[in-house]
């Protein structure tokens, strides 16, 4: 099997969630020791992301620098949810990334992280990880 789907209860309104282990832990039940995995987010107000794992006012600055970019609140914006921010957010991440793998192992930095990027919580969400042998 090398698809996995995996549930999440995100209690913030915003938030970065690391899955990287997870991520692993799938590569490893998938036996498969070179490839790509790719982690999907079908979520059109959150994404996925990579990035430092080191310090966590990465992930504070990270939110805060998007909410100036993204305002919460504009006038202009139609949308009758109220949540335009957070897809444009969604957008500006993405709904996936790929990493490869080498030797049974993801190649990341030392400081890198994959993260769900949650942008407006909370809610129950997904991901998927698809790992293809090649
Ligand atoms: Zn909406």
């Amino acid at each position: 099997m090398n698809l996995f789907k995996h549930e999440l209860r995100i209690e913030d309104e915003e938030k970065m969630i690391a899955i990287t282990d997870t991520v692993r832990g799938d590569i490893e039940k998938s036996g498969i020791v070179s490839g790509i995995v790719t982690i999907y987010c079908p979520h059109t107000t959150a994404g996925i992301t990579i990035n430092e794992n080191a310090d966590a006012d990465v992930q504070h600055d990270f939110l805060y620098g998007f909410g100036k970019i993204f305002p919460k609140y504009d006038n202009e914006y139609l949308h009758e949810e109220g949540n335009s921010f957070a897809h444009m957010k969604s957008s500006a991440v993405g709904a996936s990334k790929t990493v490869i793998i080498e030797n049974g192992r993801m190649i990341l930095g030392i400081w890198q992280d994959i993260y769900f990027c949650e942008f407006d919580g909370p809610r129950n969400r997904y991901f998927y990880v698809k790992i293809i042998k090649g």
